[in-house]
């Protein structure tokens, strides 16, 4: 027997029209490339959206074609989260710090059919518009008077000369829940990135436990600042969130040093923030520097990355803010895990209680999650025990875009590639890593391809490159190398070598030459081994 319920599809589109009903004359605020501030509301960017939505109806799309963007956090592309998505084309979110020839692979593996892009990325839209075979529609997210006369792109269009004659109302399309909604690709660990291809009713589950209490805890009495880029995971579900939430909006767009994201905090009322630890390292210090005090912001979300405790500390100690340290991935829309205290916590003392909230946090309803010890046996919520950590829910991805890397899912679980213990109060922490990647600053560096580069050079016997923690970018690149015998190759030699062949901050920092790496039974480099070797080795750069 089935319940007797209306059977309503869990449409994206719904969420901007609730927004524009409910919420109408609330403010997005966006600073701008250009610099300035600007203002609009949710009534205002659903009409946007519904004109979006005509466009590309006009443009030929059909259902579940791609539509990227290369975009700053703003309204514009906002508007498109929602245009596109909601009438049935699939949002593309391409990183735009990745190299060139990357952005172009990356759009050619979607067989993107538009491409919506900021001005500042004008110089990269240059490089690759000849290389993007699928590409028929160029549109920069500016007004047609910013547009450069000769940009040799051809048919390159501005966003609102694109939009302007299009009407304010539009009916959006009803289909199954499931349907595609947005793309985002993912540094692999060997071989090309990867599409985590999320789905109307896997983002709109995602945004309902987002705006729990004890998750982000988001209302229509906030303003929330995602400074984590909307080409992020979806700016980790925010725009969602917001929309289902009535939440203010605030957008930094490309100034994220810690003057300009503080200045937007207490000049928009900004109650809650959500970045990489990164990020909070420049606003701190910038406080810091000036005796400056927050007046409206309560809670910061940080992730991506571990959390340092001192961070923690220094929000809740000097600033009075609440840090929620959250953990998550782009194959889980993200959002896995955030640490609350439970109940019975709040009654321990700060120390203990310090202990906890430096831990990644307790699953979020609609995660489950497991570790596992080499055999695939699950091991106790003991805080003790640490395995490979494993999760499934209807936010997780069961397979990448076009099937790449086959089947990665375990009976049913997908393997996170983070190592973690969980204690028996459910708090999961992250003790190690797997998977073969350095992250900096929030960003992915593929060590396979940074060793690939150092194994081309003819001095270069064995090279591994492994993560080193650093203060500012929470790890960075350190290429360790065997040289060939009788081969002599310096540290700046092999720097130099890397120049035009990655992207400028995925280049090492810093070479440690050394006799032999470490060699597990199947030939594997022993990475864990190496990033023991050198957790204290000191980078210039640090
Ligand atoms: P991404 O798909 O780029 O969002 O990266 C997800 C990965 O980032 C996770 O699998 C972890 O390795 C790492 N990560 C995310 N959040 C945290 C955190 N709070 N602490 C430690 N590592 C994290």
């Amino acid at each position: 027997m089935f319940g007797r319920m209306q059977d309503q599809p869990l449409l994206i589109s719904s969420l901007i029209e609730f927004a524009a009903q409910h919420h109408g004359d609330t403010e997005i605020v966006s600073r701008r490339v250009e610099g300035d501030l600007h203002r609009t509301t949710y009534r205002q960017a659903a009409a946007r959206s519904r004109r979006v939505a005509h466009a590309l109806d006009r443009l030929g799309l059909a259902f579940s074609d791609r539509v990227a963007t290369l975009a700053w956090n703003g309204y514009r592309h906002f508007e498109l989260y929602f245009g596109v998505s909601g009438s049935g084309r699939v949002l593309h979110t391409i990183n735009p710090r990745l190299a060139p020839d990357q952005v172009a692979w990356i759009a050619n593996h979607a067989e993107d059919q538009v491409l919506c892009f900021d001005l500042t990325f004008l110089p990269v839209i240059r490089a690759i518009w000849s290389k993007c075979t699928t590409v028929r529609h160029w549109i920069a997210l500016c007004e047609a008077d910013a547009l450069p006369a000769d940009t040799g792109i051809p048919g390159l269009r501005a966003y609102e000369e694109w939009i302007a004659g299009e009407a304010d109302t539009y009916d959006w399309p009803s289909f199954d829940e499931r349907s595609a909604a947005a793309l985002c690709y993912t540094s692999g660990t060997t071989g090309n990135p990867k599409g985590a291809l999320y789905s109307h009713r896997s983002t709109i589950l995602h945004a309902y436990a987002g705006a729990l209490p004890d998750t982000l805890c988001l209302s229509a009495r906030d303003t929330i600042l995602p400074v984590v880029p909307m080409f992020h995971v979806n700016a980790w579900g925010l725009p969602y969130c917001s929309a289902m939430t009535g939440a203010k909006l605030v957008f930094p767009g490309a100034a994220l040093d810690g003057k300009s994201v503080y200045d937007l905090i207490e000049g928009e009322g900004v109650t809650m923030a959500a970045g990489v630890p990164t990020v909070w390292l420049g606003l701190l210090n910038h406080m810091a520097q000036g005796g400056l005090r927050f007046s409206s912001l309560k809670r910061t979300v940080i992730g991506g990355s571990a959390c340092p405790p001192a961070m923690i500390r220094a929000f809740k100690d000097q600033y009075d803010v609440t840090v929620l340290h959250a953990w998550g991935m782009t194959e889980m829309s993200p959002l896995g895990t955030v640490c609350n205290l439970k109940l019975h916590q709040t009654k321990w003392s700060e120390e203990q209680q310090m202990e906890v909230l430096v831990k990644q946090g307790r699953a979020v309803y609609g995660v489950e999650m497991k570790i596992v010890d080499p055999q695939g046996r699950e091991l106790p919520w003991d805080g003790r025990s640490s395995g490979d950590l494993l999760v499934r829910g209807p936010w997780v991805i069961g397979g990448y875009f076009k099937g790449e890397g086959g089947d990665p899912l375990v009976d049913g679980w997908f393997p996170t590639g983070d190592v973690a213990a969980i204690d028996p109060d459910g708090f999961m922490q992250i003790t190690d890593r797997s998977k073969d990647v350095i992250k900096s600053g929030g960003e992915w560096i593929s060590s396979i391809d940074v060793e690939n580069v150092a194994m081309a050079h003819p001095s270069v016997a064995m090279a591994a490159c492994i993560g080193v923690p650093h203060p500012k970018w929470d790890e960075r690149p350190l290429l360790v190398v065997v040289r060939k015998p009788g081969a002599e190759v310096s540290r700046d030699e092999l720097l130099s070598f890397y120049a035009g062949k990655v992207a400028k901050w995925q280049v090492p920092d810093d070479v440690a030459f050394v006799e032999a790496i470490p060699l597990g039974a199947t030939g594997k480099m022993q990475k864990m081994k190496l990033r023991e070797q050198f957790k204290d080795h000191r980078l210039p750069s640090a």
